[in-house]
């Protein structure tokens, strides 16, 4: 049976880069390829360059009501397709259907729905000058380039695609090559929706097509997602041309349970942060910092739910709760970390090899792992693993586990479990990062402002602070009375 093939999107249509050059795309949960997608060659590119001006000129000149407007119908139009659009997310990472039908979707459209409302409220300001005036203007940048990940990629698109757009702005997003489909079903959308051609054209290939936007010296911003090794040369390639930026770049975020805390509460974070997605989310807090007198307790009901509870295999078999990791090489690392986590003297109490469920056999799957006896210096204690891969700490005091969670250069997520309020706040206020949670974790609703300290990442996405990075201020002076000059 020939695989179908999937061409960029260009200009309100798919196009076909012409040479027939193409990659292939796997189903994690089965080792099979599950479609081809054609290269943005040279002619894509600048097609997808042109298209954009255009797109920018006519997209640019609506009222923010009329852009608001067209941007909900897409949101309507996703929230219409979600089971679709759930399935080739899950088709794509692998992710478990139970997750992907409830989330993935949803909090895409959700960032598109805020942005869109906030659209019409962007505004600038006037201040008097003795009888002169000045006035602002917030415009839009011109074209942005988004660059994602594989482990949310259409949630992804639409976190950078729903504040570009709202703003005037149009972009030109280039999807992981490992999940290129969602971001194609998202452009559909948007032209079914009414957004003008241009306004969000789809690129596919791998880092050099990323590059080659980072690079492109008619690309005012380029708002990115991935590892920070990555993260570092798209920084510095758009330095080239002066661009904006955004960052939303990787972690090893710390997760504080102290002895008050309410442990099986405590116990539900440390498992979602470590084994939601498999694992393969940014936030994850895989350093699970537990204080001494709580510990035999949380250890003991942490190990028996993640052998009771948890359930591997097809992920689109609606009982799976935990998928399969994105790709044979992911998994290849996550089990070499495992490795390296056994020889540096951490001890395995759960998981810590490949699984191979009866209904998905050839998917690349990790069990679920927890690590105790875990100190600072090990591997698995100081780098992402992006895997199901879990570290378990212990600490004495507040002041020593707070030193602790802040020695690393990551930032971008923390959490605290304990009843005391007053020490939740304090707490917090002192980690080194830009997403925290206080008794919860993971939660991250479009209102709130998301994004990194440290080498975590710079600028944030979603909350109305995003506003401030699609826009510029241009700023008018105006004279009211006769202009006094020397000459
Ligand atoms: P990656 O850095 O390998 O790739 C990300 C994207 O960059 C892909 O589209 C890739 O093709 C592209 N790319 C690669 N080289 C490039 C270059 N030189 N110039 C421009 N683009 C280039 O990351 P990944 O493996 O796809 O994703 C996993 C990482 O993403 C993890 O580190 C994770 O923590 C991070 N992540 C962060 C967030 C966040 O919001 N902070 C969210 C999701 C994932």
């Amino acid at each position: 049976m020939s695989l179908v093939v999937h061409q960029n999107y260009i200009h309100g249509q798919y196009l076909s880069n012409g040479t027939g050059e193409t990659f292939e795309v796997i189903n994690p949960a089965t080792g099979q390829i599950s479609y081809l997608v054609e290269v943005a060659n040279d002619e894509i590119k600048q097609a997808a360059i042109a298209s954009a001006k255009q797109g920018f000129a006519v997209w640019s000149k609506m009222t923010a009501m009329e852009r608001s407007r067209i941007l909900q119908k897409a949101v309507a139009l996703l929230r219409e397709q979600n089971d679709v659009l759930a399935a080739i997310e899950v088709l794509d990472t692998g992710k478990p259907w139970q997750e992907a039908s409830v989330v993935d979707v949803v909090t895409g459209a959700d960032a598109i729905e805020f942005f869109a409302g906030l659209a019409p409220s962007i505004e600038g300001n006037q201040q008097p000058v003795g009888d002169d005036f000045y006035y602002t203007r917030r415009e839009p940048l011109g074209i942005c380039a988004g660059i994602g990940a594989w482990n949310y990629p259409l949630q992804i698109a639409c976190w950078k695609a729903a504040p570009a757009l709202a703003c005037g702005n149009v972009m030109v997003f280039k999807p992981s090559e490992e999940t290129p489909l969602g971001a194609l079903k998202l452009a559909e959308i948007f032209t079914q929706a009414g957004v003008p051609d241009g306004v969000f054209n789809v690129v596919q290939g791998d880092g050099r097509v990323g590059a080659w936007l980072t690079l492109h010296d008619e690309i005012a911003k380029v708002s990115f997602t991935g590892e920070v090794g990555t993260g570092t040369k798209v920084m510095a390639a758009a330095a080239t041309t002066l661009k904006e930026v955004t960052m939303e770049l990787g972690g090893k975020s710390p997760l504080i349970i102290f002895d008050d805390a309410d442990v099986d509460n405590a116990i539900s974070a440390a498992m979602l942060a470590n084994f939601y997605t498999q694992g393969e989310i940014c936030t994850n807090g895989t350093r699970v910092f537990v204080q001494k007198g709580i510990y035999p307790r949380f250890i003991q009901k942490l190990v028996e739910r993640t052998q009771n509870n948890i359930v591997c295999g097809d992920p689109m078999d609606e009982a799976t709760n935990f998928g399969a990791l994105i790709s044979q090489a992911h998994q290849q690392k996550v089990l070499e970390y495992i490795e390296q986590g056994k020889s540096q003297g951490a001890t395995l109490v759960a998981g810590g090899h490949a699984l191979t469920p009866e209904n998905a056999p050839n998917g690349y799957f990790v069990a679920p792992t927890i690590f105790t006896d875990c100190s600072d210096e090990m591997s698995i204690v100081k780098e992402e693993i992006f895997g199901p891969v879990m570290s378990v700490l212990t600490f004495d005091d507040e002041a020593e586990v707070i030193a602790r969670a802040n020695d690393t250069h990551l930032g971008l997520a923390a959490g605290v479990f304990t009843q005391d309020i007053t020490r939740a706040h304090r707490v917090i206020h002192q980690m080194q990062a830009g997403i925290c949670w206080i008794n919860a974790y993971g939660a991250s609703p479009s209102e709130m402002p998301v994004g990194g300290y440290k080498m975590s990442g710079i600028g944030r996405e979603n909350g109305s602070e995003t506003l401030k990075a699609y826009t510029q201020i241009k700023a008018v002076y105006v004279g009211m009375t006769t202009l006094e000059s020397p000459f």
